[in-house]
């Protein structure tokens, strides 16, 4: 059974009164009449979401950055957050460095760090983001004709994972690559400019590929998606055949960016159209107008 599936069958249809239960990338509660809270939860497992020889700083702002992104996705207004810390030894030098770059994004963003637990054992974190919103985005609305957005250059992060065992060679857009992987940058501003304009969104955590089909799933679509204007940042060009940074691109996940659906009607300043929602159930890939049988699966767990 794949992780969606697990989730869909074991988790989806308990959530009684929430607006939004399982299945997007937060769930929705209307506290008042005109106020909605956002919640959702992430984990990084070392090993599994970041090298073992990632900086502590890194970790830290990775951890609040994809859950910071979740909230961009729903379009929220993230506010506060909780902390599970789960680390083999009492290192107050490393947990300080991880404190460091955790709180100087929560600075950035004005959340605020409320509670959490600091257990012993392999190293984890979690962290659960909450958020306000008074109209938010899903990923249950895109409809055929909508143009497929995405809000910056994805394939960088997965290159740049890539790229790993290069890092200590001081080349300036190895750097670059890297940094993109260890220091996300989530689209907030962006996400709740997108109220009331985009159809659907989700952050590409999973992989571009990988989570349009979240989106087609959720909102009854497929899509199409055309090579020719994904685009590819001149950094991970310079590093990688153009092959594989198409392929980079559509399947590397952590890139951390909106992916999104909008009538044609609409331009998004710094975003790029890449394909269109269409009528049938699946997701086409075409190379100058050509089809091409593409196996992108994303990152799954199970
Ligand atoms: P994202 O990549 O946006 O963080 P995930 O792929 O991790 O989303 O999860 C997909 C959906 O499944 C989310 O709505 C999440 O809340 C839900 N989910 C995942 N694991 C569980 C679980 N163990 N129990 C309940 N819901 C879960
Ligand atoms: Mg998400």
């Amino acid at each position: 059974m794949s992780e969606f599936d697990l989730i869909e069958q074991l988790f989806q249809g308990h959530h009684r009164d929430a607006q939004l239960g399982v299945g997007d990338d937060a769930a929705l509660l209307s506290i008042t009449a005109d106020t909605t809270l956002a919640i959702s939860t992430d984990t990084l497992v070392d090993g599994v979401h970041f090298p073992s020889d990632m900086s502590a700083r890194a970790i830290g702002h990775r951890i609040l950055a994809v859950n910071l992104s979740d909230m961009a996705a729903m379009g929220a207004k993230p506010r506060w957050f909780t902390l599970a810390l789960t680390m083999p030894e009492h290192d107050v030098e490393w947990a300080r460095e991880l404190t460091d770059g955790l709180l100087q994004l929560a600075e950035r963003y004005e959340v605020g760090l409320i509670g959490g637990d600091t257990t012993r054992g392999p190293l984890s974190l979690t962290v659960t983001i909450l958020g306000e919103t008074q109209l938010a985005l899903s990923r249950q609305g895109a409809k055929p004709g909508d143009r497929i957005w995405i809000g910056g250059n994805p394939g960088d992060a997965a290159g740049g994972l890539e790229l790993w065992s290069q890092r200590q060679q001081r080349d300036q857009v190895v750097e670059t690559l890297i940094r993109r992987f260890e220091f996300p940058d989530p689209q907030v501003a962006l996400g709740q400019r997108l109220v009331g304009m985009a159809t659907a969104a989700i952050d590409v955590s999973d992989g571009l590929i990988a989570d349009l089909r979240h989106v087609c799933q959720s909102s009854g679509c497929g899509a199409e998606i055309n090579l020719d204007e994904l685009p590819l940042s001149a950094s991970l060009l310079s590093q990688f055949s153009e092959a594989q940074a198409r392929t980079l691109a559509l399947g590397g996940g952590d890139d951390y960016l909106l992916l999104f659906t909008a009538p044609p009607q609409h331009r998004f300043e710094d975003c790029f159209s890449i394909g269109v929602m269409t009528d049938t159930s699946d997701i086409q890939v075409l190379d100058s107008g050509q089809p091409l049988d593409l196996e992108i699966s994303g990152y799954e767990h199970f």
